[in-house]
């Protein structure tokens, strides 16, 4: 069954706005990708990739992310957006905006970075993993050509950022490791006009790249799945103890990192893993690092859920406060107490928010009135 779905995404330039329309039509699978016989041969206007080796045959080895795609000629990877050429590997979404917009920076989200302010957000097709609940299928679950893309240079990208006034850029919608050429270009691009870099990522990432890249970058949130491995095989397509790496790599180098678990209805949302993630984060991230807890609304191939019922999310905040954890949110909960920032010593607001929207912010610096320091990056 054909289906035809339209996506508006617009953000505003000095002088001038940009609407890029974006439509497919496909149905979604959550299957593993078959070779692609749509995909170009022609590289013109191709970027050879980074992070793969070259083996007998013209066979190509991805080492990008832990899914260590073997390649033959004409084959595209897992993520849709690299391809195997002649013997060479190229990046299929290189300068191909599928997805942009101004968005506040809460709604990423970060809560410890620039609060209230909006960070220039981007997307190219494609994902390493296969989420059944993912909430950007229609970008990240497609290969280029079944998208309508913008082309954007990494100079372009960071002009339209400085021209927008937002402060930061943020790699984000689908999954930005499977464009990692792209956004480290324009990552270093936006390092040398002063703009902020943040990531929003799955971390499904082997370690050498993300090490390469974090010199570039910001601040890094990890959309964390579920501390069941079980979990990770059915519902995602990847396995857990990467992203458990990942965000020990990024939080030991010193980049600011946020922590954010979907807890999907009656799959990961009970209260003994949720401690047990909780536990984790405070063994090896420590006890200032944000971890979010966010509704599950029913989507892509998990429609026949319910969503997350509130005092689920509820729970696993009070679980992870207990385990000592200081700074434990909520997300997609009407009007919680999750949604705003507490001073450890004092326990009052010191960030005030309504869902994405900070109404009140009682920061100097990142010092509460109570002269608590609160950790992130506040200019
Ligand atoms: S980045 Fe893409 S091609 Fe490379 S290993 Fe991961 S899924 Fe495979």
């Amino acid at each position: 069954m054909k289906k035809a779905l339209a996506a508006l995404f617009l953000f505003a330039v000095v002088g001038s706005a940009l609407l890029l329309v974006l439509s497919r039509e496909r149905t979604a699978s959550a299957g593993p990708a078959e070779p692609a016989a749509a995909a170009p041969d022609d590289t013109a206007g191709l970027h050879e990739a980074m992070w793969y080796e070259k083996l007998a045959g013209g066979l190509v080895h991805c080492q990008l992310c832990p899914n260590h795609c073997r390649l033959p000629k004409g084959q595209i990877g897992l993520c849709r957006v690299r391809k195997n050429v002649g013997g060479t590997l190229y990046s299929l979404s290189y300068g191909q905006i599928a997805a942009v917009h101004v968005d506040p920076i809460e709604k990423k989200p970060f809560f410890h970075v620039l609060p209230g302010r909006e960070a220039f957000s981007l997307a190219t097709p494609g994902c390493n993993l296969r989420c059944l609940f993912c909430q950007n299928w229609e970008i990240s679950q497609a290969y280029p050509w079944e998208v309508r893309t913008a082309p954007m240079t990494p100079e372009e990208v960071v002009a339209a950022a400085l021209r927008s006034g937002a402060p930061a850029i943020a790699f984000t919608y689908s999954e930005p490791t499977i464009f990692y050429e792209y956004m480290l270009d324009i990552a270093k691009l936006a390092k040398e006009k002063g703009l902020k870099t943040l990531v929003v990522s799955a971390g499904y990432i082997e370690p050498e790249p993300l090490k390469a890249l974090l010199p570039f970058i910001d601040a890094y949130k990890v959309d964390f799945k579920a501390f069941d491995s079980q979990f990770y095989a059915d519902l995602t397509g990847g396995s857990r103890d990467p992203v458990l790496r990942t965000m020990k790599i990024v939080h030991e180098s010193g980049v600011w990192l946020e922590v954010v678990n979907l807890l999907v209805t009656g799959k990961n949302d009970g209260a003994e893993e949720v401690r047990a993630l909780a536990r984790w984060v405070k063994e090896n991230l420590g006890a200032d690092v944000p971890l979010h807890f966010s509704r599950f609304h029913p989507m892509h191939k998990l429609m026949n859920l319910p969503p997350t019922p509130v005092e689920r999310v509820v729970r696993a905040r009070e679980i992870a406060l207990a385990e000592g954890l200081r700074y434990v949110y909520t997300g997609n909960v009407p009007a919680a107490e999750g949604d705003s920032t507490y001073s450890p010593k004092t326990g009052q607001i010191v960030i005030e928010r309504k869902g994405y929207f900070v109404v009140r912010n009682e920061l100097q610096d990142g010092v509460a009135p109570d002269r608590t320091a609160i950790p992130g990056i506040w200019k």
